[in-house]
């Protein structure tokens, strides 16, 4: 019946100006200070063997935010075995679903404490995350009843400490959508946040034999996806790790077990000379440093067209001042911490090379404690120059001559990524030849090109970005059922 399976339904917004809702966070806010959290293996079976870790707070350090019960391998194998998909019709796995998506909102403020405790989350982006958990929720609650294969078995669902709750969340409600059995290991740095939301999907009503939870680094996952029990995995993280994962499945029996897998980019935005220079630094200023550019979707690499380069550098650099970096609580935070210290470091050495090598167009200040890098602006000759991916907040500007178009995007394409891409430009024809020629799973024309929505517009890569399908979009589910497009029988 179509009030279990809804059409597309998005979440509201938030009305900063309510002072009901900034109540909300407030109290958030109050009730969790001080507190000590813990996080540990939801699991059939007793845990038996890992060890206990203790979780900071990025941006303030001494901040303790909980303790974690870590997994062991010998649990991710017992867990394997006792896990049992679920066995509950389509609708009423929608039904539990919708329900999990309520009570994610009626829980919003314990949430957003732990959003911005534990990964550091501003405010604006605690908003966006939750609402995107809770579109996954739904969208795939409406999906399920559009399935034609039986589930696949027993899923491994790895999701990263960038989106802890909304891809933690979308990747569980995908294959439990599709009745199949979760064992879900979440990034290292997050665990709490993944407590909580697999505490809630149980609430919900999820079996807890059909959704177990095993926190961990990179072991656990390794454990979990060495196992031969194991029908499919679903990843987000680093190029590398999907491929070793990949080759886990093959060199356990599993072959033909589907890796869905979202990896990194290496992300373009091409203006061009008719672009609006006060729209296109707007959108190049978000999509490259929200969330302090710890996105997969994130700009990197800016091609600015030679005629009115000096002039949009100008703007970025008075836009850039204008960011503030400091305390995800404040509302006014534009830029929260990096995730930890190593990442910190990592990002700081990289920044350090180009400033002696005098290509710092230009950086903005940032806290002293906390694990925070200063938004910053470096000049390139080309997308060719960067070898990897820098994981924060870090633009590289490059120019290009108006003939030069067509080569300008055969180096983006040649990086061999093909995640997010954005153009900013007047002529139809042109961003339709660059919108042909681009290979680039999500293509954003004269806006930012972060964020996609659930359900209107699903993300994911091409090349060494991903597998596909797209998360949020009609394809997904269908990859965590055994024979898609087989028919109903009546
Ligand atoms: N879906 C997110 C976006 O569109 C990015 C996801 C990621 O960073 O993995 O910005």
């Amino acid at each position: 019946p179509s009030d279990i399976f809804p059409g597309r339904q998005n979440s509201q917004g938030w009305d900063w100006t309510d002072p009901r809702d900034m109540n909300i966070i407030d109290s958030a806010r109050s009730k969790t200070q001080g507190t000590d959290l813990s996080a540990m293996p939801l699991t059939v079976a007793a845990p038996n063997g890992g060890t206990a870790r203790k979780v900071f707070s990025p941006a303030t350090p001494n901040d303790l935010v909980g303790t974690v019960q870590l997994a062991s391998a010998d649990d991710a194998a017992t867990a394997v075995r006792e896990a049992k998909p679920w066995q509950a019709t389509a609708s009423e796995r929608a039904r539990v679903l919708l329900k999990a998506a309520d009570l994610y909102e009626t829980n919003l403020g314990r949430i957003f404490a732990l959003l911005a405790r534990e990964a550091g989350k501003t405010m604006p982006d605690c908003i966006g995350e939750l609402r995107e958990a809770v579109d996954f929720l739904r969208y795939y609650a409406g999906e399920a009843g559009k399935l034609t294969g039986p589930a696949r078995g027993r899923f491994v669902c790895i999701s990263p400490w960038n989106f802890p709750l909304a891809i933690f969340t979308g990747q569980i409600a995908a294959a439990l959508a599709a009745g199949n059995a979760v064992l879900a290991k979440p990034a290292e740095q997050t665990p709490l946040i993944a407590h909580l939301a697999t505490s809630l999907l149980h609430e919900a009503g999820v079996p807890l034999a059909a959704l177990q939870l095993l926190p961990g680094g990179g072991e656990v996952g390794a454990a979990l996806t060495d196992q031969p029990l194991v029908d499919g995995v679903c990843f987000t993280g680093s190029t590398a790790t999907a491929m070793r994962i990949h080759q886990s499945l093959a060199q356990n029996g599993n072959a033909a077990a589907p890796l869905i897998a979202e990896t990194g980019g290496l992300n373009a935005m091409i203006v061009d000379s008719t672009a609006l220079p006060e729209q296109a630094t707007r959108d190049i200023v978000a999509s490259a440093f929200q969330s302090a550019g710890q996105r997969c979707s994130a700009l990197r690499c800016l091609y600015v067209q030679e005629d009115v380069a000096d002039g949009l550098i100008e703007m970025l650099r008075g836009a850039m001042d204008a960011l503030t970096v400091g305390d995800p609580w404040d509302v006014a935070t534009d830029v929260g911490p990096i995730i930890d210290a190593a990442a910190r470091d990592k990002i700081a050495g990289y920044i350090e090379t180009a400033r002696a090598e005098g290509r710092v167009l230009h950086e903005v200040s940032a806290p002293k404690t906390g694990t925070f890098v200063a938004p910053t602006m470096l000049r390139v000759s080309s997308i060719a120059e960067m070898k990897e991916e820098i994981f924060g907040p870090v633009l590289h500007v490059a120019t290009f001559k108006s003939h030069q178009l067509d080569q300008v995007i055969d180096q983006i394409n040649a990086t061999g990524y093909g995640l997010t891409f954005g153009l900013h430009s007047r002529i139809d024809d042109r961003v339709q030849s660059v919108v042909d020629r681009v290979h680039a799973g999500n293509i954003y024309v004269n806006r930012n090109q972060i964020g996609a929505v659930v359900g209107s517009q699903p993300f994911g890569g091409e090349g060494l970005s991903g597998t596909g399908p797209k998360a949020g979009g009609p394809l997904y589910l269908t990859k965590f059922t055994q024979s898609a497009g087989a028919p109903i029988l009546p």
